[in-house]
Protein backbone atom coordinates (compact mmCIF):
# COMPACT_ATOMS: atom_id res chain seq x y z
CA UNK A 1 0.00 0.00 0.00
CA UNK A 2 1.66 3.14 -1.03
CA UNK A 3 0.60 6.97 -1.55
CA UNK A 4 0.30 6.35 -5.49
CA UNK A 5 -0.67 9.94 -7.81
CA UNK A 6 -3.03 7.85 -9.15
CA UNK A 7 -5.21 7.30 -6.50
CA UNK A 8 -5.75 11.50 -6.09
CA UNK A 9 -8.92 12.53 -6.56
CA UNK A 10 -10.66 15.70 -5.90
CA UNK A 11 -13.42 15.82 -3.01
CA UNK A 12 -16.50 18.69 -2.12
CA UNK A 13 -19.38 18.74 -0.19
CA UNK A 14 -22.71 18.89 -1.22
CA UNK A 15 -23.82 22.00 -3.52
CA UNK A 16 -19.95 23.77 -2.65
CA UNK A 17 -18.13 25.32 -5.16
CA UNK A 18 -14.82 24.30 -4.06
CA UNK A 19 -13.17 21.05 -3.00
CA UNK A 20 -9.39 19.21 -2.28
CA UNK A 21 -7.50 16.68 -3.65
CA UNK A 22 -6.70 13.73 -1.42
CA UNK A 23 -5.91 9.92 -2.27
CA UNK A 24 -8.20 8.05 -1.81
CA UNK A 25 -8.16 4.63 -0.63
CA UNK A 26 -11.50 2.18 -0.71
CA UNK A 27 -10.15 -0.89 1.50
CA UNK A 28 -12.27 -4.21 1.55
CA UNK A 29 -11.07 -5.41 5.03
CA UNK A 30 -10.61 -3.84 8.61
CA UNK A 31 -7.34 -5.50 8.18
CA UNK A 32 -6.72 -2.93 4.77
CA UNK A 33 -8.03 0.07 7.39
CA UNK A 34 -5.47 -0.37 9.80
CA UNK A 35 -3.07 -0.71 6.95
CA UNK A 36 -4.05 2.55 5.73
CA UNK A 37 -3.77 3.77 9.58
CA UNK A 38 0.10 2.68 9.68
CA UNK A 39 0.44 4.41 5.86
CA UNK A 40 -0.70 7.84 7.38
CA UNK A 41 1.65 7.40 10.54
CA UNK A 42 4.42 7.23 7.93
CA UNK A 43 3.93 9.22 5.53
CA UNK A 44 2.57 12.17 8.25
CA UNK A 45 -0.87 12.37 6.53
CA UNK A 46 -4.33 12.90 8.18
CA UNK A 47 -6.67 10.91 7.16
CA UNK A 48 -10.36 11.19 6.85
CA UNK A 49 -13.69 9.23 5.83
CA UNK A 50 -16.18 9.98 2.99
CA UNK A 51 -19.93 8.22 2.46
CA UNK A 52 -21.72 9.79 -0.41
CA UNK A 53 -20.23 13.46 -0.05
CA UNK A 54 -23.76 14.30 0.89
CA UNK A 55 -22.65 16.58 3.91
CA UNK A 56 -22.90 20.13 2.63
CA UNK A 57 -19.53 21.19 4.20
CA UNK A 58 -15.97 19.95 5.14
CA UNK A 59 -16.59 16.92 7.19
CA UNK A 60 -15.42 14.56 4.67
CA UNK A 61 -12.33 16.21 3.27
CA UNK A 62 -8.58 16.23 4.52
CA UNK A 63 -6.48 18.22 1.82
CA UNK A 64 -3.38 16.07 0.50
CA UNK A 65 -4.34 14.05 2.87
CA UNK A 66 -5.86 10.44 2.76
CA UNK A 67 -9.78 9.69 2.22
CA UNK A 68 -10.83 6.57 3.21
CA UNK A 69 -14.59 5.32 1.16
CA UNK A 70 -15.98 2.20 2.46
CA UNK A 71 -17.96 1.89 -0.50
CA UNK A 72 -16.64 -2.21 -0.15
CA UNK A 73 -18.83 -2.78 3.13
CA UNK A 74 -22.09 -3.11 1.05
CA UNK A 75 -23.26 -6.03 3.18
CA UNK A 76 -27.07 -6.09 3.86
CA UNK A 77 -27.86 -8.80 6.36
CA UNK A 78 -31.10 -11.28 6.60
CA UNK A 79 -33.73 -9.75 8.61
CA UNK A 80 -34.01 -10.57 12.70
CA UNK A 81 -36.14 -9.20 15.33
CA UNK A 82 -37.21 -6.25 12.95
CA UNK A 83 -33.29 -5.20 13.05
CA UNK A 84 -30.91 -6.33 9.99
CA UNK A 85 -27.12 -5.67 10.24
CA UNK A 86 -25.78 -3.27 7.56
CA UNK A 87 -22.67 -2.62 5.96
CA UNK A 88 -21.32 1.20 6.34
CA UNK A 89 -21.13 1.77 2.79
CA UNK A 90 -24.84 0.56 1.69
CA UNK A 91 -26.66 3.55 0.84
CA UNK A 92 -30.70 4.32 1.95
CA UNK A 93 -31.23 3.81 -0.96
CA UNK A 94 -29.91 0.92 -1.49
CA UNK A 95 -31.22 -0.63 2.01
CA UNK A 96 -34.94 0.20 1.08
CA UNK A 97 -34.84 -1.29 -1.81
CA UNK A 98 -33.75 -4.50 -0.20
CA UNK A 99 -36.40 -3.82 2.59
CA UNK A 100 -39.31 -3.16 0.55
CA UNK A 101 -40.29 -6.52 -0.42
CA UNK A 102 -39.76 -8.10 2.70
CA UNK A 103 -42.47 -5.19 3.94
CA UNK A 104 -39.66 -3.26 6.20
CA UNK A 105 -39.00 0.38 6.21
CA UNK A 106 -35.88 2.10 7.69
CA UNK A 107 -37.19 3.97 10.71
CA UNK A 108 -35.18 6.71 10.23
CA UNK A 109 -33.93 8.10 7.15
CA UNK A 110 -32.66 11.37 5.53
CA UNK A 111 -34.38 14.11 2.94
CA UNK A 112 -32.06 12.13 0.39
CA UNK A 113 -31.49 8.17 0.14
CA UNK A 114 -27.64 8.79 -1.34
CA UNK A 115 -26.25 9.05 1.58
CA UNK A 116 -24.54 5.89 3.04
CA UNK A 117 -25.46 4.13 6.60
CA UNK A 118 -21.73 5.34 8.03
CA UNK A 119 -22.03 8.84 7.00
CA UNK A 120 -26.11 8.71 8.46
CA UNK A 121 -24.22 7.19 11.89
CA UNK A 122 -21.62 9.82 11.94
CA UNK A 123 -23.99 12.67 11.95
CA UNK A 124 -26.62 10.68 13.69
CA UNK A 125 -28.66 11.75 10.82
CA UNK A 126 -33.08 12.69 11.85
CA UNK A 127 -35.73 12.46 9.35
CA UNK A 128 -39.17 14.03 9.45
CA UNK A 129 -40.55 11.70 12.63
CA UNK A 130 -37.75 12.99 14.68
CA UNK A 131 -40.08 14.74 17.44
CA UNK A 132 -41.48 10.74 17.24
CA UNK A 133 -38.46 8.53 17.29
CA UNK A 134 -35.46 10.17 17.71
CA UNK A 135 -32.28 10.03 15.32
CA UNK A 136 -30.94 7.34 13.40
CA UNK A 137 -28.87 6.51 16.89
CA UNK A 138 -31.57 5.89 18.55
CA UNK A 139 -32.61 3.09 15.99
CA UNK A 140 -28.94 1.59 16.63
CA UNK A 141 -28.39 -1.68 18.24
CA UNK A 142 -25.01 -2.37 17.27
CA UNK A 143 -22.13 -0.53 16.02
CA UNK A 144 -18.65 -1.87 14.88
CA UNK A 145 -16.17 1.08 14.62
CA UNK A 146 -12.41 0.18 13.24
CA UNK A 147 -10.11 2.88 15.31
CA UNK A 148 -6.51 3.53 14.73
CA UNK A 149 -6.12 2.34 18.58
CA UNK A 150 -8.39 -1.01 18.77
CA UNK A 151 -12.34 -1.14 18.35
CA UNK A 152 -15.27 0.18 19.66
CA UNK A 153 -19.02 0.71 19.13
CA UNK A 154 -19.06 4.36 19.79
CA UNK A 155 -19.66 6.22 16.87
CA UNK A 156 -23.28 8.06 16.65
CA UNK A 157 -22.29 11.48 16.07
CA UNK A 158 -18.35 10.71 16.10
CA UNK A 159 -18.19 12.37 12.77
CA UNK A 160 -15.38 10.23 11.22
CA UNK A 161 -13.01 11.29 13.90
CA UNK A 162 -12.80 8.73 16.13
CA UNK A 163 -12.56 5.45 13.40
CA UNK A 164 -14.22 3.79 10.63
CA UNK A 165 -17.92 3.12 10.81
CA UNK A 166 -17.86 -0.58 8.83
CA UNK A 167 -21.38 -1.93 10.16
CA UNK A 168 -24.32 -1.02 11.99
CA UNK A 169 -27.71 -2.98 13.19
CA UNK A 170 -30.73 -1.32 12.42
CA UNK A 171 -34.03 -1.17 14.00
CA UNK A 172 -36.73 -1.42 10.97
CA UNK A 173 -40.34 -0.09 10.42
CA UNK A 174 -42.86 -2.77 9.85
CA UNK A 175 -45.04 -1.13 6.94
CA UNK A 176 -48.76 -2.71 5.42
CA UNK A 177 -48.40 -0.72 2.62
CA UNK A 178 -46.13 1.93 0.11
CA UNK A 179 -48.50 4.38 0.96
CA UNK A 180 -48.55 7.51 3.51
CA UNK A 181 -51.78 9.25 4.15
CA UNK A 182 -50.68 12.78 4.31
CA UNK A 183 -53.04 15.67 5.49
CA UNK A 184 -52.05 19.13 4.16
CA UNK A 185 -52.99 22.19 6.47
CA UNK A 186 -51.82 25.88 4.91
CA UNK A 187 -50.54 28.13 7.70
CA UNK A 188 -50.86 32.18 7.50
CA UNK A 189 -48.63 33.10 9.94
CA UNK A 190 -45.75 31.34 12.51
CA UNK A 191 -48.32 31.01 15.28
CA UNK A 192 -50.50 28.85 13.21
CA UNK A 193 -47.42 27.33 11.86
CA UNK A 194 -46.61 26.10 15.40
CA UNK A 195 -50.02 25.11 16.37
CA UNK A 196 -50.13 22.70 13.01
CA UNK A 197 -47.08 20.81 15.16
CA UNK A 198 -48.89 20.98 19.03
CA UNK A 199 -52.12 19.63 17.17
CA UNK A 200 -50.85 16.67 15.34
CA UNK A 201 -48.09 15.85 17.30
CA UNK A 202 -50.26 13.27 19.59
CA UNK A 203 -51.32 11.31 16.33
CA UNK A 204 -48.82 11.87 13.35
CA UNK A 205 -45.89 10.05 12.43
CA UNK A 206 -44.25 12.64 10.09
CA UNK A 207 -44.43 16.39 10.51
CA UNK A 208 -43.06 18.85 8.21
CA UNK A 209 -43.88 22.64 6.95
CA UNK A 210 -42.24 24.14 4.65
CA UNK A 211 -42.10 27.90 5.37
CA UNK A 212 -42.02 31.03 2.86
CA UNK A 213 -39.17 32.89 3.96
CA UNK A 214 -39.63 35.44 0.72
CA UNK A 215 -42.70 36.72 3.11
CA UNK A 216 -42.76 37.93 6.51
CA UNK A 217 -45.55 35.98 7.99
CA UNK A 218 -43.80 32.50 8.37
CA UNK A 219 -46.66 31.51 6.21
CA UNK A 220 -46.27 28.12 4.38
CA UNK A 221 -47.58 24.87 3.58
CA UNK A 222 -47.74 21.91 6.54
CA UNK A 223 -47.67 18.21 6.38
CA UNK A 224 -48.93 15.37 8.71
CA UNK A 225 -48.50 12.11 7.80
CA UNK A 226 -49.55 8.37 8.41
CA UNK A 227 -48.22 4.88 7.43
CA UNK A 228 -51.14 3.61 5.84
CA UNK A 229 -52.88 0.08 5.48
CA UNK A 230 -54.22 1.69 1.81
CA UNK A 231 -52.45 1.71 -1.38
CA UNK A 232 -50.03 -0.10 -3.35
CA UNK A 233 -47.65 -3.35 -1.59
CA UNK A 234 -44.02 -1.46 -0.57
CA UNK A 235 -41.65 -3.02 -3.73
CA UNK A 236 -38.25 -1.57 -4.31
CA UNK A 237 -39.44 -0.26 -7.50
CA UNK A 238 -41.24 2.55 -6.40
CA UNK A 239 -39.42 6.03 -7.26
CA UNK A 240 -38.84 5.53 -11.04
CA UNK A 241 -40.12 8.77 -12.29
CA UNK A 242 -41.14 9.67 -15.82
CA UNK A 243 -40.06 13.17 -17.46
CA UNK A 244 -41.77 15.91 -15.25
CA UNK A 245 -45.51 17.44 -16.39
CA UNK A 246 -45.19 14.75 -19.17
CA UNK A 247 -42.37 16.45 -21.34
CA UNK A 248 -39.45 17.37 -19.52
CA UNK A 249 -36.82 14.80 -18.80
CA UNK A 250 -36.02 14.74 -14.86
CA UNK A 251 -32.19 14.82 -15.92
CA UNK A 252 -32.56 18.06 -17.29
CA UNK A 253 -35.00 20.11 -15.08
CA UNK A 254 -32.17 22.22 -13.07
CA UNK A 255 -31.74 23.80 -16.06
CA UNK A 256 -35.51 25.18 -15.91
CA UNK A 257 -34.86 25.56 -12.24
CA UNK A 258 -31.96 27.40 -12.39
CA UNK A 259 -33.66 30.13 -14.70
CA UNK A 260 -36.40 30.40 -12.51
CA UNK A 261 -33.85 30.31 -9.17
CA UNK A 262 -33.43 34.67 -9.05
CA UNK A 263 -34.77 36.38 -6.35
CA UNK A 264 -37.29 38.36 -7.97
CA UNK A 265 -38.85 34.83 -9.23
CA UNK A 266 -38.64 32.98 -6.17
CA UNK A 267 -41.02 35.13 -4.44
CA UNK A 268 -43.98 35.31 -6.97
CA UNK A 269 -43.03 31.72 -7.14
CA UNK A 270 -43.71 30.92 -3.52
CA UNK A 271 -46.47 33.17 -3.29
CA UNK A 272 -48.05 31.10 -6.56
CA UNK A 273 -47.44 27.90 -3.95
CA UNK A 274 -48.92 29.32 -0.93
CA UNK A 275 -52.30 30.66 -2.49
CA UNK A 276 -52.40 27.07 -4.74
CA UNK A 277 -52.18 25.38 -2.06
CA UNK A 278 -54.50 27.45 0.36
CA UNK A 279 -57.04 27.12 -2.95
CA UNK A 280 -56.36 23.42 -3.33
CA UNK A 281 -55.12 21.43 -0.50
CA UNK A 282 -56.05 23.23 2.81
CA UNK A 283 -57.49 20.86 5.63
CA UNK A 284 -57.38 17.73 2.83
CA UNK A 285 -55.98 14.67 2.86
CA UNK A 286 -54.21 12.08 -0.09
CA UNK A 287 -52.25 9.44 -0.29
CA UNK A 288 -48.74 9.34 -1.26
CA UNK A 289 -45.81 6.88 -2.13
CA UNK A 290 -43.72 6.81 1.37
CA UNK A 291 -40.39 6.90 -0.93
CA UNK A 292 -41.31 9.97 -2.67
CA UNK A 293 -42.81 11.71 0.68
CA UNK A 294 -39.15 10.79 2.24
CA UNK A 295 -36.94 11.58 -0.56
CA UNK A 296 -39.15 14.40 -2.69
CA UNK A 297 -35.61 16.44 -3.35
CA UNK A 298 -34.55 12.84 -5.01
CA UNK A 299 -37.03 12.81 -7.84
CA UNK A 300 -35.03 15.96 -9.46
CA UNK A 301 -31.27 14.83 -10.07
CA UNK A 302 -28.89 17.42 -9.64
CA UNK A 303 -31.32 20.05 -8.36
CA UNK A 304 -28.55 21.88 -6.35
CA UNK A 305 -26.82 23.36 -10.08
CA UNK A 306 -30.19 25.54 -9.75
CA UNK A 307 -27.94 27.34 -7.61
CA UNK A 308 -25.17 29.00 -9.84
CA UNK A 309 -22.74 30.21 -7.42
CA UNK A 310 -23.29 27.26 -5.03
CA UNK A 311 -25.47 26.22 -2.24
CA UNK A 312 -25.00 26.56 1.45
CA UNK A 313 -27.52 25.41 4.43
CA UNK A 314 -28.06 27.27 7.58
CA UNK A 315 -30.45 25.18 9.73
CA UNK A 316 -30.99 26.62 13.26
CA UNK A 317 -31.90 23.95 16.46
CA UNK A 318 -34.49 26.34 18.85
CA UNK A 319 -35.56 25.26 22.67
CA UNK A 320 -38.97 24.50 22.63
CA UNK A 321 -40.47 27.67 24.24
CA UNK A 322 -37.57 29.86 22.17
CA UNK A 323 -38.32 28.92 18.89
CA UNK A 324 -41.19 31.29 17.55
CA UNK A 325 -38.96 33.77 18.54
CA UNK A 326 -35.68 32.77 16.75
CA UNK A 327 -37.25 31.92 13.48
CA UNK A 328 -38.88 35.13 13.55
CA UNK A 329 -35.84 36.73 14.29
CA UNK A 330 -34.07 34.83 11.78
CA UNK A 331 -35.87 36.02 8.80
CA UNK A 332 -36.18 39.68 9.96
CA UNK A 333 -32.42 40.02 9.64
CA UNK A 334 -32.87 37.83 6.24
CA UNK A 335 -34.73 40.50 5.53
CA UNK A 336 -33.21 43.60 6.34
CA UNK A 337 -30.20 42.57 4.87
CA UNK A 338 -31.79 41.60 1.53
CA UNK A 339 -30.21 38.13 1.63
CA UNK A 340 -33.38 35.85 1.45
CA UNK A 341 -33.56 32.08 2.11
CA UNK A 342 -35.00 30.56 -0.79
CA UNK A 343 -36.33 27.54 0.94
CA UNK A 344 -37.38 27.04 4.38
CA UNK A 345 -38.08 23.59 6.11
CA UNK A 346 -39.41 23.54 9.50
CA UNK A 347 -38.96 20.24 11.36
CA UNK A 348 -39.87 19.34 15.22
CA UNK A 349 -36.96 17.05 17.31
CA UNK A 350 -36.42 16.09 20.61
CA UNK A 351 -33.04 15.51 22.49
CA UNK A 352 -31.04 12.81 21.09
CA UNK A 353 -27.94 11.37 22.67
CA UNK A 354 -24.79 11.41 20.63
CA UNK A 355 -20.77 12.29 21.39
CA UNK A 356 -21.19 16.11 20.11
CA UNK A 357 -25.45 16.73 20.93
CA UNK A 358 -26.73 18.74 18.66
CA UNK A 359 -30.46 17.56 18.65
CA UNK A 360 -32.82 19.23 21.26
CA UNK A 361 -36.12 19.21 22.27
CA UNK A 362 -37.58 21.68 20.16
CA UNK A 363 -37.60 22.56 16.54
CA UNK A 364 -34.98 23.34 13.65
CA UNK A 365 -35.45 25.88 10.51
CA UNK A 366 -33.09 24.93 7.61
CA UNK A 367 -32.51 27.32 5.04
CA UNK A 368 -31.14 26.99 1.78
CA UNK A 369 -29.01 29.97 0.36
CA UNK A 370 -27.24 30.50 -3.09
CA UNK A 371 -23.61 31.80 -2.14
CA UNK A 372 -23.38 35.65 -2.20
CA UNK A 373 -21.56 38.40 -0.93
CA UNK A 374 -22.46 38.76 2.56
CA UNK A 375 -23.73 35.44 3.49
CA UNK A 376 -20.60 35.21 5.30
CA UNK A 377 -21.78 38.25 7.78
CA UNK A 378 -25.29 37.34 7.77
CA UNK A 379 -24.97 33.69 8.68
CA UNK A 380 -22.34 34.26 11.32
CA UNK A 381 -24.64 37.00 12.91
CA UNK A 382 -27.47 34.87 12.69
CA UNK A 383 -25.64 32.14 14.69
CA UNK A 384 -24.80 34.21 17.71
CA UNK A 385 -28.30 35.08 18.02
CA UNK A 386 -29.24 31.41 17.83
CA UNK A 387 -25.92 30.77 20.64
CA UNK A 388 -27.22 33.21 23.06
CA UNK A 389 -30.63 31.81 23.18
CA UNK A 390 -29.65 28.29 23.71
CA UNK A 391 -29.61 27.03 20.16
CA UNK A 392 -27.30 24.75 18.72
CA UNK A 393 -26.36 23.33 14.73
CA UNK A 394 -25.59 20.27 12.84
CA UNK A 395 -22.49 19.97 11.50
CA UNK A 396 -24.00 18.20 8.41
CA UNK A 397 -25.35 21.19 7.21
CA UNK A 398 -23.02 23.64 8.75
CA UNK A 399 -19.73 25.21 6.89
CA UNK A 400 -19.99 29.24 8.38
CA UNK A 401 -19.60 28.50 12.28
CA UNK A 402 -16.26 29.58 13.81
CA UNK A 403 -14.88 27.48 16.62
CA UNK A 404 -15.76 29.57 19.11
CA UNK A 405 -19.36 30.03 18.01
CA UNK A 406 -19.57 25.75 17.65
CA UNK A 407 -17.83 25.31 21.23
CA UNK A 408 -20.42 28.01 22.92
CA UNK A 409 -23.26 26.42 21.16
CA UNK A 410 -22.57 22.81 22.75
CA UNK A 411 -23.86 21.52 26.28
CA UNK A 412 -21.53 21.46 29.04
CA UNK A 413 -18.94 18.75 29.46
CA UNK A 414 -19.63 17.16 25.53
CA UNK A 415 -16.54 18.88 24.44
CA UNK A 416 -14.41 17.48 27.16
CA UNK A 417 -16.52 13.66 26.80
CA UNK A 418 -15.57 14.21 22.91
CA UNK A 419 -11.39 14.33 24.05
CA UNK A 420 -11.57 12.33 26.20
CA UNK A 421 -13.01 9.42 23.10
CA UNK A 422 -10.39 10.90 20.51
CA UNK A 423 -7.40 10.94 23.17
CA UNK A 424 -8.60 6.73 23.68
CA UNK A 425 -9.59 6.22 20.06
CA UNK A 426 -7.26 8.09 17.62
CA UNK A 427 -4.13 9.21 20.18
CA UNK A 428 -2.00 10.06 17.21
CA UNK A 429 -4.93 12.68 16.17
CA UNK A 430 -4.65 10.66 12.41
CA UNK A 431 -8.81 11.10 11.88
CA UNK A 432 -9.06 14.80 10.91
CA UNK A 433 -11.41 17.29 8.20
CA UNK A 434 -10.84 20.32 7.46
CA UNK A 435 -14.39 21.43 9.30
CA UNK A 436 -12.94 19.60 12.65
CA UNK A 437 -9.88 21.32 12.54
CA UNK A 438 -11.53 25.04 11.56
CA UNK A 439 -13.79 23.73 14.62
CA UNK A 440 -11.25 23.51 16.78
CA UNK A 441 -12.34 19.66 17.46
CA UNK A 442 -8.64 18.50 15.92
C1 LIG B 1 -30.69 17.00 -0.27
C2 LIG B 1 -30.23 16.66 1.12
C3 LIG B 1 -31.16 16.42 2.10
C4 LIG B 1 -30.74 16.09 3.39
N1 LIG B 1 -31.69 15.87 4.35
C5 LIG B 1 -31.32 15.56 5.59
C6 LIG B 1 -32.28 15.27 6.59
O1 LIG B 1 -33.49 15.30 6.34
N2 LIG B 1 -31.84 14.95 7.83
C7 LIG B 1 -30.51 14.87 8.12
O2 LIG B 1 -30.17 14.57 9.26
N3 LIG B 1 -29.56 15.14 7.21
C8 LIG B 1 -29.93 15.46 5.94
N4 LIG B 1 -28.98 15.69 5.00
C9 LIG B 1 -27.57 15.58 5.38
C10 LIG B 1 -27.03 14.15 5.20
O3 LIG B 1 -27.96 13.20 5.65
C11 LIG B 1 -25.76 14.00 6.05
O4 LIG B 1 -24.84 14.97 5.65
C12 LIG B 1 -25.11 12.62 5.94
O5 LIG B 1 -24.10 12.55 6.91
C13 LIG B 1 -24.49 12.39 4.57
O6 LIG B 1 -23.99 11.07 4.49
P1 LIG B 1 -22.90 10.67 3.40
O7 LIG B 1 -22.89 9.20 3.24
O8 LIG B 1 -23.06 11.49 2.18
O9 LIG B 1 -21.55 11.08 4.16
P2 LIG B 1 -20.52 12.25 3.86
O10 LIG B 1 -21.26 13.52 3.69
O11 LIG B 1 -19.59 11.84 2.79
O12 LIG B 1 -19.77 12.27 5.26
C14 LIG B 1 -20.46 12.68 6.42
C15 LIG B 1 -19.63 12.37 7.66
O13 LIG B 1 -19.58 10.97 7.85
C16 LIG B 1 -18.23 10.55 7.99
N5 LIG B 1 -18.12 9.19 7.44
C17 LIG B 1 -18.49 8.79 6.19
N6 LIG B 1 -18.23 7.47 6.05
C18 LIG B 1 -17.70 7.05 7.24
C19 LIG B 1 -17.23 5.81 7.73
N7 LIG B 1 -17.27 4.69 6.99
N8 LIG B 1 -16.76 5.76 8.99
C20 LIG B 1 -16.72 6.85 9.78
N9 LIG B 1 -17.14 8.05 9.37
C21 LIG B 1 -17.64 8.15 8.12
C22 LIG B 1 -17.43 11.56 7.20
O14 LIG B 1 -16.10 11.60 7.60
C23 LIG B 1 -18.18 12.83 7.55
O15 LIG B 1 -17.76 13.33 8.80
C24 LIG B 1 -29.35 16.01 3.70
C25 LIG B 1 -28.42 16.25 2.70
C26 LIG B 1 -28.84 16.56 1.43
C27 LIG B 1 -27.81 16.81 0.36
Amino acid sequence: MNLDPKLVQHIRGFGQPLGAEAYVFAPQTPEQINEIYELARKSGKSVSFVGSRRSYGSPMMTPDGIVISLKSFNAIGPILDSTVQVGGGVTIEQLWRALAPQGYWPKVVSGTAKVTIAGAVAMNIHGKNAFRVGNIGEQITALDLVCPNGQTSQGVGSMGLLGAITSATLKLQPVKSASLSVLAKVPRTWEEHFSCFNEMEATSDYMVGWVDMQHSSGRGLFHSANYSPHGAKLDSKQMHHGPLVGLLPRSEAWRMMRLLNRPGTVKWINAAKFASARLLNSDKRHLESLAEFSFLLDSIPGWERAYRTGLLQFQAFAPIDKALDIFRQLQTMQSQRKIVSTLGVLKQHKASPQILPYALDGFSLAMDFAHQDGLGQLCSDMADMVIDQGGRFYLAKDSTLTADQYQRSLPPGALDEFRRLKQKHDPDNLLQSIQSRHLGLT
